[in-house]
C-alpha cells in the first residue's frame, strides 16, 4: 500500500484500501469504511501535504518525514503524517479472510512471548481498552521479541525503532458506528476474527 505513488507535487498519497469496503461486513460497515478511510485517513493525507508543501521535508518518504518532524517537535506535521502511516498499518493488518489463530513463523513467536494465542488475545483486547482516549493497540518487535504496545493519538513505534507486526486502531471513529461505546467487543473481532496473519508474517520476515 505504502508503494502508491503520490499525485503530481503533492507528498503523501492515499493508498487504495486492500480489499472492497463491505469485505468485513457485518463485523465492520461499509459505511464505516466511507467515514474512516474516506473522510478521517483522507483528510490526514491532505492536511499533511499542506503542512508539508513548502518545507525542506517536501517529496521526502512517509517515514522520513514522520521521523523529522518528530525530532523537529512538528507537531501537526507529525499528527497527520503518522496518522496517515497508523492507517496504512491498520489496513494491512485486516483481511475479509482473516482471524482465526496465526500460523507460521508469527505462530511461534507469539507463544515464546506471551505463552499461548489465547493469552495473546487477553493481553491484545485488554492494552486497546486500557488506552485512555484516542489512539492505538500494536504488536512490534523489541529486541527481537513480540511486545504489546499502546500509543495515544497518533503516536507510533516508528518513531521509536521498534518493527510494526500489526495495529488496531481504538480511536473512536474506528467503531462507533458499529459498536458505539463497546470498544471491548470491537478489539475481541479485530483479534478473532479479522488479523492478517499473512502480512504480520511478511512484517516479521522484513524485519529480521
Ligand atoms: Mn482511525
Amino acid at each position: 500500500m505504502t508503494d502508491a505513488k503520490p499525485a503530481d507535487g503533492q507528498t503523501f498519497t492515499l493508498p487504495p484500501l486492500p480489499w472492497p469496503k463491505e469485505a468485513f461486513e457485518p463485523n465492520i460497515s461499509a459505511k464505516t469504511f466511507d467515514f474512516h478511510y474516506g473522510k478521517h485517513h483522507k483528510a490526514y493525507v491532505d492536511k499533511a501535504n499542506e503542512l508539508v508543501k513548502g518545507t525542506d521535508l517536501e517529496g521526502k518518504s512517509l517515514e522520513d518525514v514522520i521521523v523529522a518532524a518528530k525530532k523537529k517537535d512538528n507537531g501537526p506535521l507529525f499528527n497527520n503524517a503518522a496518522q496517515i502511516y497508523n492507517h496504512n498499518v491498520f489496513w494491512e493488518s485486516m483481511s475479509p479472510n482473516g482471524g482465526g489463530a496465526p500460523t507460521g513463523a508469527i505462530a511461534a513467536k507469539i507463544d515464546e512471548a506471551f505463552g499461548s494465542f489465547d493469552t495473546f488475545k487477553e493481553k491484545f483486547v485488554a492494552a486497546g481498552v486500557g488506552q485512555f482516549g484516542s489512539g492505538w493497540v500494536w504488536l512490534v518487535l523489541n529486541g527481537g521479541k513480540l511486545e504489546i504496545v499502546k500509543t495515544a493519538n497518533a503516536e507510533t513505534p516508528l518513531t521509536d525503532g521498534k518493527p510494526v507486526i500489526l495495529v488496531c486502531d481504538v480511536w473512536e471513529h474506528a467503531y462507533y458506528l458499529d459498536y458505539q461505546n463497546r470498544r471491548p467487543d470491537f478489539l475481541k473481532v479485530f483479534v478473532e476474527k479479522l488479523v492478517n496473519w499473512k502480512t504480520a508474517n511478511d512484517k516479521l520476515a522484513a524485519a529480521k
